[in-house]
């Protein structure tokens, strides 16, 4: 089982900052802006995005539902960055499907 799962069945706790009947957001624990928050599908059985594009398309869509919502009601609309990083080489550590929501900075182009 991997840590974000544990976090869903709250065998481990984390700073829930959005819920809804799908989904769960939570801040990073080494984040990387001031406002660094990761969103995970409760129902998510796939370790990225790609997989979860294959078997299960409406989930990115209750994530991204879930991203806009939060947006709007912590007032970033003016600007965020969603990033996923999918495998080891594009930088993946959980292999459990979620998207970084990084605000609250002016972030460079690629970088922080
Ligand atoms: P990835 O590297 O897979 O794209 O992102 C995994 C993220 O999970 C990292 O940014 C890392 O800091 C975060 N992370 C790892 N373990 C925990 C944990 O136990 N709690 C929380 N809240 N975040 C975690």
């Amino acid at each position: 089982m991997t840590i974000f799962e544990k976090i869903i069945n709250k065998e481990i706790p984390a700073s829930i900052v959005y819920e809804d009947e799908s989904v769960l957001a939570f801040n990073d624990i080494a984040p990387q802006a001031p406002t660094h928050v990761l969103f995970i599908h409760k129902l998510s059985k796939t370790k990225n995005v790609s997989e979860m594009m294959k078997n299960h398309p409406e989930q990115i869509q209750d994530l991204f539902n879930a991203i806009t919502s939060f947006a709007k009601e912590n007032n970033f609309e003016d600007g965020y960055r969603v990033v996923t990083n999918q495998g080891k080489s594009g930088g993946q550590t959980v292999f459990y499907t979620h998207f970084h929501f990084l605000a609250g900075a002016s972030l460079g182009r690629f970088g922080k």
